[in-house]
């Protein structure tokens, strides 16, 4: 039996039918019914960064998460400028280089994968180089799903009179982070299809005004100049697009953003994803395998599970037999050793999870999989 698997991946995220149905028809994006509707989306994204009326604006950005996170960086650290990075995995390692790659100087702290980046680290590594002048954290480490804890990094930025770039692309909308209650924080940003159950193809900042006004000559790009949009639409209006935007994808993410509401808005999305990941950790666990991560430290978008040591186990066809079952999961390891991991974000509830951990089990028994440690094997 085949069927359409349902999306167990951390971004693109399965999403509810109504946010699929929204993309399908032709809408100008200058067209006057266009323009208000836009202008509503960015003031309720606003809100629910914590950003504030006046102090804060929403800056949505047509692509992916890389090109929000590279538009942050250009714009808040000025060419040569020397930025903090805590590297704790994959994305830590993309933001070095698109912040090399775009002309700033990345300074990195290097911490295992499977530890968190600490206040007092960021606070170390500043006292040590008054040269620099923003830090910029991944908030939700998606390859390993350690969660930073962004509340005593930013005071420890804050502290020492620095800036902050907050990338909560795969936590935002269910992992809280209050911009308003953080003068530090330049911008935080994410992207439509992650927490926010919503298509591919828009990045958001929520970002300081003040800062915006005082960082418009630093970008080195058009494209990617943060406070271009925000001089943008203070001549064209707040209902203005620059540039072609994925406009079915902005039909599809305000319907997803009226499901967010409903749903309970980011309570209610992070004890959905908790539930699901508690389900899938503690059902994998139940089928004998290893999980990557100590439960203490397990955060709510993936859970990561060791590969079976024994030699019957492949990830492709492993895969490939889940999708048979109707569970689509990545296709690579993102962790130091190898492993798999079960996305628990998107339009998915409880029982999908036990559907997913029903499947893996099976798929395990199919393969032959024995799912002891390396040494029960071996003993
Ligand atoms: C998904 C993600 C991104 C961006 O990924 P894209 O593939 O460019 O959308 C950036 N940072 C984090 C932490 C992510 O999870």
């Amino acid at each position: 039996m085949t069927q359409t698997p349902l999306l167990f991946i951390p971004g693109p995220v399965q999403t509810h039918p109504r946010v699929k149905a929204a993309m399908a028809q032709d809408i100008a994006p200058w067209d006057n019914d266009t323009r208000p509707r836009y202008a509503a989306i960015r003031e309720r994204v606003r809100a629910i960064a914590g950003g504030r009326e006046g102090e804060h604006v929403c800056l949505p950005l047509q692509g992916c998460g890389h090109f929000i996170v590279e538009a942050a960086l250009r714009t808040f650290v000025p060419p040569g400028g020397k930025v903090l990075i805590p590297n704790n995995g994959n994305y830590g390692v993309r933001m070095i280089r698109l912040a090399r790659e775009a002309g700033r100087v990345p300074v990195a702290i290097d911490i295992p994968e499977s530890q968190v980046a600490t206040g007092a680290m960021v606070a170390r590594a500043l006292a040590e180089d008054p040269a620099i002048g923003t830090v910029s954290v991944v908030h939700s480490e998606t390859a390993t799903c350690v969660i930073n804890p962004m509340e005593e990094i930013a005071a420890a930025v804050q502290a020492a009179g620095r800036r902050l770039i907050v990338d909560a692309v795969s936590g935002f909308g269910a992992i809280p982070f209050d911009i308003g209650a953080h003068p530090a924080a330049d911008a935080i940003v994410f992207s439509s299809n992650k927490c926010l159950e919503a298509m591919p193809g828009i990045g958001f900042a929520v970002a300081r005004v003040d800062r915006l006004e005082a960082c418009r000559a630093n970008a080195g790009s058009w494209s990617f100049d943060l406070s271009d949009l925000l001089h943008h639409s203070r001549t064209f209006g707040w209902g203005s697009i620059r540039f072609t935007p994925a406009i079915q994808s902005l039909a599809a993410f305000e319907v997803a953003l009226d499901l967010f509401e409903a749903e309970g808005g980011q309570p209610a999305r992070l004890a959905r994803y908790s539930e699901n990941a508690r389900i899938l950790y503690n059902g994998m666990v139940a089928l004998g395998l290893t999980p990557w991560l100590p439960k203490e430290r397990q955060g709510p978008i993936i859970v990561n599970m060791h590969q079976p040591p024994d030699p019957a186990f492949a990830l492709q066809p492993f895969v490939d037999a889940l999708k048979r079952r109707g569970i689509l999961i990545s296709n690579f390891s993102t962790t130091d050793a190898p492993t798999f991991r079960v996305g628990a974000i998107g339009r998915l509830f409880a029982d999908d999870m036990r559907r997913a951990v029903a499947a893996i089990g099976e798929t395990l028994e199919e393969m032959g999989v024995r799912r002891l440690a390396k040494d029960d094997l071996a003993a």
